[in-house]
């Protein structure tokens, strides 16, 4: 699905699904320089990263390995709480391991602070984090992010995995939500 099949219901398109690929590739060079020869593992948080896990590591020239975890971050509608419940946890086992975690989206920074507060309990050799989209006014929390895709507003968006209601996960872009969808 692409922005013109649903013009309506955004406001505002903030980035294209060319303008993501593009910034994917760049990412994609950075992680294949910093983690040459080590064989990293990309954690996917679903169902958000879905989209990001699948196409950074086609982008990644290097080998990696995927898993996947799924949290509750007990919100209603489009805020977050910071109350984190483990759905799914991870298969592999993180001991030595380098680990790479793969979010869609930091907002207030809460859901993964608890997560990596969790991973680095694990023993990893190391550990890090890359967000497609961060806002960076919304961000409550101390959080080393390593590879950053964008910095977007501090507003409701959808698309490129991001849902709201469970809808517009498959938009291959990504925009702000038209308030009068939620409200
Ligand atoms: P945080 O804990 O950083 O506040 O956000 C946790 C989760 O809230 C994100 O992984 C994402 O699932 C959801 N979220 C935060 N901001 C947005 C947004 O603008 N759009 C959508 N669809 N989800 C968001």
């Amino acid at each position: 699905m692409d922005s013109a099949d649903i013009a309506n219901d955004l406001t505002e398109v903030l980035y294209t699904k060319d303008q993501i690929a593009a910034r994917l590739a760049e990412l994609a060079a950075e992680i294949d320089r910093d983690y040459a020869d080590k064989n990293p593992l990309l954690v996917g948080v679903l169902n958000g990263a879905v989209m990001v896990v699948a196409d950074l590591s086609r982008a990644l020239k290097i080998h990696c390995e995927m898993d996947w975890m799924a949290v509750s971050s007990y919100g209603s509608g489009t805020q977050t709480s910071g109350v984190v419940r483990i759905l799914k946890d991870l298969n592999a086992h993180l001991a030595g391991r380098h680990v790479i975690v793969v979010e869609d989206i930091i907002d207030t920074g809460l859901t993964l602070s608890y997560l990596m507060q969790n991973l680095a309990t694990r023993e990893p050799a190391s550990l890090q984090i890359m967000t497609m989209f961060r806002k960076p006014a919304a961000i409550q929390v101390e959080l080393d992010i390593a590879y950053v895709g964008f910095d977007i507003p501090n507003q409701f968006v959808v698309g490129y995995g991001l849902d709201y209601a469970g809808r517009y996960r498959n938009l291959t872009g990504v925009g702000i939500l038209s308030p009068a969808i939620y409200s």
